[in-house]
């Protein structure tokens, strides 16, 4: 196991392990339950923190990490087929599994900074 990133909340945390884990890179959410404690450890301890369960992946899960950054600026993507809404880096839909569609204007184009 290696520590590769510490997440800003728990929800940002899971998002990122489902997003690894599309791309077939096994990550554990640690610290996930230290939120009852928060008030006794400073909150550094008490973020959430992604490890990869083998540390041959760290390369390849700061790359999909970094990835997912810069494409979570856009806006999010609605499933066409159950309705729910995906952050902007995802392929399939985090609920039911359908391919989502494009959004218009996505077409590759680097975005504008
Ligand atoms: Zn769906």
């Amino acid at each position: 196991m290696k520590r590769i990133y510490d997440a800003a909340s728990l929800p940002e945390a899971h998002i990122l392990a489902a997003h690894l884990a599309t791309r077939g890179v096994r990550v554990r959410v640690l610290n996930a339950n230290a939120a009852g404690a928060m008030g006794e450890i400073p909150m550094d301890a008490a973020a959430p923190q992604l490890w990869v369960e083998d540390a041959r992946d760290e390369a390849r899960a700061r790359e999909a990490i970094a990835a997912f950054h810069a494409q979570a600026a856009g806006p999010a993507r609605r499933c066409p087929k159950c309705g729910e809404e995906n952050p902007p880096a995802f392929d399939l839909c985090w609920s039911c599994g359908a391919g989502l569609e494009s959004a218009a204007g996505d077409q590759g184009v680097p975005m504008n900074r």
